[in-house]
């Protein structure tokens, strides 16, 4: 259908300049929808031989709204928009309603979404089956952008894709909905006691977590709902974390989003330090989930008897490690094989029934079985080397090899 012919058509019916610009969005950029319709508007009315279509179209289409303004009241109502019934005049009233709702909350960026009735979306629908869908864009999308061009001069803050706060209003009766978007914090942990699970314990079992812990005084400033801890992995609930993990923290619905980090940072309850923190964001979240860093762990054995020189071959556990899962979490993951790294060792002596290794891994290798070879489940261990029984006291995670992470 040419350009011409498509406008005519839609003009047999009473439509705004918004609603007929629209259906050419994507034709002459650099105007707004109200523009292009206006501009479409005048020159079908300028080329128009009024006597040819006078009988069957209604030369008003033409000529816009104005025209009507001098009649009764009544008349006008009946030349609303058949399509969004006048509602891009009525933007402000829209706006009004969104930024008195905006007040309750603190944000510096938004984004408006719009719901519409079943009536609006099919009206359109209607007139893109008379007229077809070429070059046009969805009312929906233009009331967003409009509507958010409105409220940005009534709110203290700016119209972004990847806003603090969105707001969903409902048309064409104008209930406005809220959804606040998470704040995510990037730092770094360290976990310096034993006991103490990562993220909350679903049972009773544990009092509280490393993600508690660290969320008090984020959830106090933030007057957040809830909370959510992403680790770039997880220690053992029994082992320390020396090595510094990177972490992303998530306070969901936050009423608040005004941070002082450094002060946060140094309220943050016993047994766990945080540092480096600053504002991130969800890729964030998933790069951490997806990153697989080597850990350095040190790990205190126990054994039935040994020397300083039966230490020295430890050192042939330098290379790869066959690793069956673990008897102690087999009921919770698969049982499978894995190969894993393992790059470089230390040993200390302390006694004759004591030594320390300290290894750096691939992420993924299961240290404690490592030592006792877990009944031949991982191959080479320390047990198997040393050909005693082997188990690991205490561990502590000292490294965390995360190269990719920003600063
Ligand atoms: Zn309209």
């Amino acid at each position: 259908m040419q350009i011409q012919e498509k406008a005519h058509r839609i003009l047999q019916q009473s439509v705004c300049d918004n609603c007929l610009g629209r259906q050419f969005a994507q034709l002459l950029s650099g105007l707004t929808n109200r523009e292009r319709g206006k501009l479409l508007r005048t020159l079908i009315a300028m080329s128009m031989d009024k006597e040819h279509y006078e009988g069957d179209i209604e030369l008003s289409n033409f000529h816009g709204f104005q025209f009507h303004k001098f009649e009764s009241k009544d008349k006008l109502e009946k030349k609303r928009c058949v399509i969004c019934e006048g509602m891009f005049d009525n933007l402000d009233k829209l706006a009004e309603k969104i930024a008195k709702v905006a007040k309750k909350y603190e944000f510096s960026t938004f984004l408006v979404g719009t719901k519409l009735s079943f009536e609006l979306i099919s009206r359109e629908e209607n007139l893109w089956e008379r007229v077809g869908i070429d070059y046009c864009e969805p009312l929906k999308a233009e009331l967003n952008r409009e509507l958010g061009k409105v409220v940005e001069k009534k709110v203290k803050a700016r119209y972004h894709s990847r806003p603090d706060i969105n707001f969903v209003i409902s048309l064409p009766e104008g209930t406005v909905d809220v959804q606040i978007n998470p704040i995510f914090i990037y730092g770094e942990y360290q976990k310096l006691v034993r006991g103490i699970p990562q993220t909350r314990w679903p049972s009773k079992k544990y009092k509280t977590s490393i993600e508690e812990i660290m969320a008090v005084p984020f959830m106090k400033v933030t007057r957040g709902a809830s909370h959510k801890l992403h680790g770039l992995g997880r220690e053992d609930i029994d082992a320390r974390c020396l090595g510094w993990r990177p972490f992303v923290l998530e306070i969901l619905e936050p009423r608040s989003r005004t941070l002082n980090l450094k002060s946060l940072s140094k309220k943050i309850g016993k047994g766990i330090r945080v540092r480096n923190l600053r504002l991130s964001n969800i890729e964030e979240v998933r790069r951490i989930k997806e990153e697989r860093a080597d850990k350095t762990y040190r790990a205190l054995v126990l054994c039935e008897g040994i020397s300083r020189k039966d230490l020295q071959k430890l050192r042939a556990l330098v290379g790869e490690i066959k690793q069956k899962t673990p008897e102690r979490v087999v009921h919770r993951r698969a049982d499978k094989f894995r190969h894993r790294k393992l790059k470089s060792l230390k040993t200390k002596y302390v006694s004759s029934k004591k030594f320390t290794i300290e290894v750096r891994c691939e992420a993924g290798l299961y240290v404690k079985e490592l030592v006792s070879g877990d009944n031949g489940r991982t191959t080479p261990s320390a047990s198997s080397i040393l050909q005693q029984p082997c188990i690991c006291k205490e561990l502590d995670v000292t490294a965390i090899h995360n190269l990719k992470a920003k600063k």
